[in-house]
């Protein structure tokens, strides 16, 4: 099992086979997991190529989760302030 770290479209490391989050086609490739935090927020995808049968692990969704925590709080304190 292949372990890639970010987001955004990439090759499979199998076979070169470009899958990209924007393709909804389910022909280059499907989602057979999703996992999510307490919250619901993505943490964690499985995919398979559909091309060479590699099973992908995606990860690194925690830092944009973290990026929207910042940007609560931010909200937050301008509400005490007001
Ligand atoms: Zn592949």
């Amino acid at each position: 099992m292949t372990k890639i770290e970010g987001e955004g479209e990439f090759l499979c490391p199998s076979c070169g086979n470009m899958i990209s989050p924007e393709d909804e086609s389910n022909l280059n490739y499907e989602i057979i997991d999703v996992k999510t935090d307490s919250r619901g927020r993505l943490k964690e995808l499985l995919i398979v190529c559909k091309k060479c049968g590699s099973k992908i692990r995606l990860e690194g969704f925690e830092l944009l989760a973290k990026l929207e925590d910042l940007e609560e709080s931010d909200e937050m304190s301008e509400e005490i302030e007001e």
